[in-house]
């Protein structure tokens, strides 16, 4: 049976309009007469965008920030891998799965559909590969997972780092992962670089780097992995996570940079609440915001989105998955409040990510597509920002993943009602 959707609110369209799904994908989109023998379902004029995007998190550091040796004091980057290295070789694959699936759960609930995930591939016995492998397998029907060969503790400071990624890309990883700025020295990590795009083209893989997260200014890796990736024509399928090194950076730097970035179709990934938490660590005042110049990458049209990150693991303590509350921090971070930006803002969890992990074929509400969406509880792309809005359903090939009754206010002061 089809179904069809109507009065159903679609950004830059002032009419209401209907969708109609056949097969569980977008048949038609627009005015639809109602047909006998249609389901129909009334979306109350609320506002419909495709499924949030998380495209960074690390579904096998979830729920760990108190277990036993894994709590961060300093609230650094640096001790937050440090902690992770002395803890992790604890937890057992079940116990790995169990907290991934509890996260992914609270990430679906709050509208996502579609999750990158880093995988710490210098773990033993690929336990946590394994672990979130399977769970992609189990959850496809509620959500897409694309997984990143990710060497945390370094591609050369960690014995036979290089070998553990690639046997994590044989092994079915999407992405090449690496984390150049901690590498013990400035040619391993540029090395590293080498590596992920040698490998990345080896395998026909995807790339996403933990690249230059740090206030270092002089932390500029981010420029090689643009330029290699743009030689190889492999730009569009790269990402570089994080890049905090360029909030601190001159603007002389940047300038030039900048060119070369508008040239690539690189994406960026920057990681709000995780960032201004993590960085201007060694800064007294003024303290740095250790974020990546989002406003300026998207006024420049390059691609750029935000992420979660973490769920609370040795790096942060908080975090719950809900891609409204990254997007509410990043646009006051980042200064990003115009109102064109703010009708614009779920660009960031939404179309952006979803270009960062090239789905561009199967995203988005335009026929012959999944018919994949969630319906949110405003009425504009302004009011959803500004009342941090919540979603109402999500809907994954035409059926509902779940629906909420929306927050019901018990009064008898007219004011309050
Ligand atoms: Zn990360």
């Amino acid at each position: 049976m089809k179904t069809l959707f109507i009065n159903v609110r679609l950004k830059d369209i002032k009419d209401l309009q209907s969708i109609l799904v056949s097969d569980g994908k977008f048949e038609r989109i627009g005015k639809i007469e109602v047909q006998e023998d249609y389901n129909v379902i009334d979306l109350k004029g609320n506002l419909v965008v495709p499924p949030y995007v998380d495209p960074h998190i690390h579904l096998d550091y979830v729920f760990t920030a108190k277990a036993e040796g894994a709590t961060n004091k300093t609230g650094t980057l640096f001790e937050g891998i440090q902690r992770w290295s002395e803890t992790k070789s604890k937890f057992t694959k079940e116990n790995i799965k169990y907290r991934a699936k509890k996260a992914i759960k609270k990430e679906v609930l709050a509208g996502v559909q579609y999750i990158r995930t880093h995988v710490d591939v210098t773990n033993k016995n690929f336990e946590a590969l394994e672990a979130i492998l399977e769970l992609k397998e189990e959850l496809k029907d509620i959500v897409t997972i694309q997984i990143v060969s990710f060497p945390q503790e370094g591609m050369y400071a960690y014995k036979n780092g290089v070998e553990l990624v690639e046997e994590g890309l044989k092994m079915g990883a999407d992405c090449v992962g690496a984390i150049p700025h901690f590498e013990y020295a400035k040619e391993f990590g540029e090395k590293s670089i080498h590596k992920a795009v040698e490998l990345a083209l080896k395998y026909d893989r995807l790339i996403d780097v933990h690249c230059d997260e740090t206030d270092d200014e002089q932390s500029r890796y981010v420029e090689l992995l643009a330029a290699l990736t743009y030689m190889e024509g492999i730009d569009k399928k790269t990402t570089a996570s994080h890049t905090c090194s360029l909030g601190s950076a001159n603007n002389a730097y940047v300038f030039r940079l900048m060119n070369l970035l508008c040239k690539t179709k690189m994406n960026f990934i920057s990681c709000p609440t995780e960032n201004i938490y993590l960085q201007g660590r060694q800064d007294t005042y003024p303290k740095r915001r250790g974020l990546t110049r989002v406003k300026e990458l998207n006024d420049n049209h390059i691609n750029v989105c935000f992420a979660q990150d973490s769920i609370s693991d040795p790096w942060y303590p908080l975090g719950n998955g809900n891609m409204m509350n990254i997007l509410d921090h990043g646009i006051h971070i980042c200064q990003m409040m115009s109102f064109g930006e703010i009708d614009n803002a779920l660009d960031l969890i939404t179309i952006n990510g979803a270009k960062t992990m090239n789905l561009d074929d199967v995203y988005g509400i335009e026929i012959g597509n999944d018919a994949n969406f969630i319906v949110i509880n405003a009425k504009s792309e302004f009011e959803a920002i500004c009342e941090r809005a919540g979603v109402l359903a999500s809907i994954r090939n035409g059926k509902y993943l779940f629906d909420k009754i929306p927050e019901k206010v018990n009064t008898d002061i007219e004011l309050l009602s």
